[in-house]
């Protein structure tokens, strides 16, 4: 380019490199420029395959959706700003007005807002039914029944879904059944091998892993279902940014070895808290004593994720010391993060139910829920029986 044709305001194209980078590069642009309109014309034709604007995609968001298809052994994944914005898509891409839901009752709590307070609103209704038993799920459907939402591994109980049963169902019923995929992870359990048509994911937990993203993951089966579930994403508005799908897909490099340290703490600390005086019961999946554990080693075949669960004999006194005296575990309602983390339901995801709600789902004031993360296992062991401790001296 000739000097008196350069301005500081035009982009130049990056230098001329024999080279590649090692690592994904970040496309942050919220446009991609066209030669001509011929050229765009076969872009959104797909005749090309390109860019036009980031709401309808961008290569980051491409690059992290291929990585969890593959995982989940899908084509045709979409990225979505968080996980309920994924759950959104899902709604507002395969419902109709008037079409029913049925769906677990131990949903994550947004979910169950959204399923109970915002959809009604909107023309859909919902029935909330135990996902551990068909028979339940199949009284609550209707004529106008039209979609089945599950978790597999329920927040905090960790309660396990039929899913054979519940996708043999949905077969029979021709019910679009849709799988939320995030405590589980498709390294531990992949619902479209065992009948799900659609898989949902909170990447912002498990797979991004490190607390500073929220976004979401949908994908389904179906190709035509697939390009509805695109449509609601980029006309609702429901996509993510590129740097956060970028901060995402560098931490699916590590997920393999987190995934599997995580998990391995789990259950060393699941049969550690049994151990300790104050500990009333202690929920992991697959052990002998969780309520679920022939549906647990018949779906998650050994690989129980990272989620324990126990209720300590105390009141909030006692839980307040508990969460002091684990201070350097992180007190915080999330889960997923590299790092473990414990959260108390009453006070937080389950705050919204009464005291009578919660009693019939097993939560008491006592109950604490751990999302274990990779640190060494001595050290998460000490710390908990300290926390433990603290929590039985406080009754005392
Ligand atoms: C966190 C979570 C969601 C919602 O995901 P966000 O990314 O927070 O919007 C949905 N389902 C499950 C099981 C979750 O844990």
């Amino acid at each position: 380019m000739k000097p008196e044709d350069r301005s500081v305001v035009r982009r130049s194209a990056p230098p001329a490199s024999k080279t590649t980078p090692l690592v994904t590069p970040l496309f942050p642009s919220v446009v991609y420029c066209a030669e001509d309109a011929d050229a765009l014309d076969d872009v959104y034709e797909g005749r090309a395959s390109g860019y036009s604007y980031a709401r309808e995609g961008h290569p980051n968001a491409s690059l992290l959706a291929d990585k969890i298809s593959w995982m989940e052994g899908v084509e045709g994944g979409i990225i979505t700003a968080s996980g309920m914005a994924a759950l959104s898509a899902v709604f507002l891409a395969l419902l109709d007005k008037g079409d029913h839901i049925v769906a677990g009752n131990q949903l994550y709590g947004r979910c169950l807002r959204l399923l109970t307070k915002d959809l009604p609103r909107l023309g859909f209704d919902a029935s909330l039914v135990d996902a551990a038993d068909v028979s339940a799920v199949e009284a609550a459907l209707r004529p106008e029944t039209k979609l089945l939402l599950v978790e597999v591994v329920a927040n905090p109980t960790l309660r396990l879904a039929d899913i054979k049963g519940l996708a043999k169902l949905a077969r029979q019923r021709g019910l679009i059944f849709v799988v939320d995929n995030t405590f589980t992870t498709p390294r531990s359990f992949r619902p479209f091998d065992l009948g799900a048509d659609v898989v949902v994911h909170s990447v912002t937990k498990l797979l991004a892993g490190h607390s500073d993203v929220t976004l979401g993951y949908v994908a389904a089966k179906d190709e035509a279902r697939n390009t509805a579930l695109y449509d609601a994403v980029t006309t609702w508005g429901l996509n993510a940014s590129p740097f956060d799908c970028w901060l995402a897909e560098r931490g699916l490099n590590t997920f393999d070895l987190r995934f599997q340290r995580a998990q391995e703490n789990a259950k060393a600390l699941a049969d550690h808290l049994r151990g300790l005086p104050g500990v009333l019961r202690v929920l992991y999946p697959g052990e002998d004593d969780h309520p679920d554990r022939a549906l647990a080693r018949d779906l998650l075949q050994g690989n129980y994720s990272h989620m324990v669960s126990f209720e300590l004999d105390a009141d909030r006194a006692g839980v307040n010391a508990f969460v002091r005296a684990a201070g350097n575990i992180a007190f915080a309602p999330t889960l997923g993060d590299v790092g473990t983390t414990i959260s108390h339901p009453a006070s937080s995801s389950h705050r919204a139910l009464s005291a009578e709600e919660r009693a019939a789902l097993g939560i008491s004031e006592g109950f604490i829920r751990v999302s274990v993360g990779v640190e060494e296992i001595d050290l998460l062991k000490r710390e908990l029986t300290a926390a433990v401790a603290a929590a039985s001296a406080a009754k005392a």
